[in-house]
């Protein structure tokens, strides 16, 4: 398998280059490895289809071979596969949990879809427990600027790279797709009967309706009592298709707000209007650090420390603002809280934070193509 896989290395920019030429590369790419790879992998043909491309028309710079679950899809433009993806300089690949762009391409053309690649992409990787591959990377750059290949990038899941001068052994390659493969299952288990479509249409305005109801019921809840101090980590509940996730508790946020004096923290003026039940200003409760990363703590998240009083067009704005007033934002909450946020056993670094709301990504790479 190396051997072929050096063979597009060493022979693809040539070929790219002068597409008449060199076109032994085409057969490499589209049948000598995706066969090498059924031999490897021992996969059911009725389950599985692997599949490679060097473009449709002209070549393009990223040449791939996907591994399609027949019953998500056959194609790289829908839905959800393993795909190994070719930088174009030809320096390494990826081993790629991937997905299929088309629809929120169409969808949000010309709003900047790939922001929304990549928040499905996140929440996929939150809701969903995967199985831990050795090595797992969350960004890839396959050094193109090729629309296809800044799609592939943002759509990325996970991934692992492999070097040029040290691709894995057939034994290794097989490991680590065979791991991926599992992930690609609790995917399929996730979509369950719902549309590719559908499914992420959930992911992305899911969240947001649970949001509502978790507001209306911090309203009438009675404030919790909680202890300064470290506190044991929430319990978790399945929520809808096969999604474990934790529970916020609305007596906490409750206690939040009422600490806030039902201020907004981002700006105190920020008058609403009184809720009929609470009798006080309109406010809303915010996790700086979100309950979705839990995970990566010792201690609970849902805490006083942690939650924010903002008014409905500030909390909007976290969530969906531009990425420097969000910044902003969350850099003076965090100044703000940090010390508490010590005191009930939770140390995050600001930069952490900012990668969790998806804004490390957008700082290093424009986010206005397509
Ligand atoms: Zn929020
Ligand atoms: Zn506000």
């Amino acid at each position: 398998m190396r051997k072929l896989f050096l063979d597009v290395f060493d022979n693809y920019t040539e070929f790219y280059n002068n597409p008449a030429e060199n076109i032994n590369i085409k057969k490499t790419i589209k049948y000598d490895i995706p066969y090498e790879m059924n031999t490897i992998l021992q996969l059911d043909p009725k389950k599985y289809l692997i599949t490679g491309s060097y473009g449709v028309g002209n070549p393009t710079e990223t040449p791939w071979i996907a591994i399609f679950d027949r019953s998500i899809t056959v194609s790289a433009q829908h839905g959800f596969y393993v795909v190994i993806l070719f930088r174009k300089d030809m320096q390494g690949c990826y081993l790629s949990l991937n997905q299929g762009t088309t629809y929120l391409r169409n969808k949000f053309k010309g709003y900047k879809p790939v922001q929304k690649m990549k928040e499905v992409a996140t929440k996929l990787e939150n809701s969903l427990s995967f199985h831990t591959v050795n090595g797992l990377i969350s960004e890839i750059n396959l050094a193109s600027i090729q629309q296809n290949a800044r799609a592939y990038e943002a759509a990325n899941i996970q991934a692992k790279f492999y070097a040029r001068n040290a691709f894995p052994s057939n034994e290794e390659l097989a490991v680590d797709v065979q791991d991926m493969l599992e992930n690609l299952d609790k995917i399929k288990n996730f979509i369950g009967i719902r549309t590719l479509d559908q499914v992420i249409d959930d992911l992305i305005y899911q969240e947001e309706i649970n949001d509502v109801k978790f507001q209306e019921d911090v309203l009438i809840s009675l404030p919790a009592k909680t202890i300064q101090a470290p506190n044991p980590v929430p319990n978790k509940t399945m929520s809808s298709p096969n999604t474990e996730k934790y529970l916020r508790d609305s007596k906490i946020a409750k206690e939040a707000l009422i600490l806030a004096e039902y201020k907004c923290e981002a700006d105190p003026t920020h008058l609403t209007f009184v809720s009929p039940l609470t009798g006080e200003n309109f406010v809303e409760a915010h996790h700086l650090i979100p309950i979705s990363f839990q995970n990566d703590f010792k201690y609970s998240l849902d805490v006083p420390g942690n939650i924010i009083s903002l008014c409905p067009n500030c909390h909007r704005e976290i969530h969906h603002g531009v990425n420097e007033n969000k910044a902003k934002m969350i850099r003076t909450f965090y100044e703000k809280r940090k010390e508490i946020l010590r005191v009930f056993g939770i140390n995050e670094e600001l930069n952490n934070i900012f990668k969790m709301y998806r804004l490390s990504f957008f700082s290093i790479k424009n986010s206005d193509f397509l």
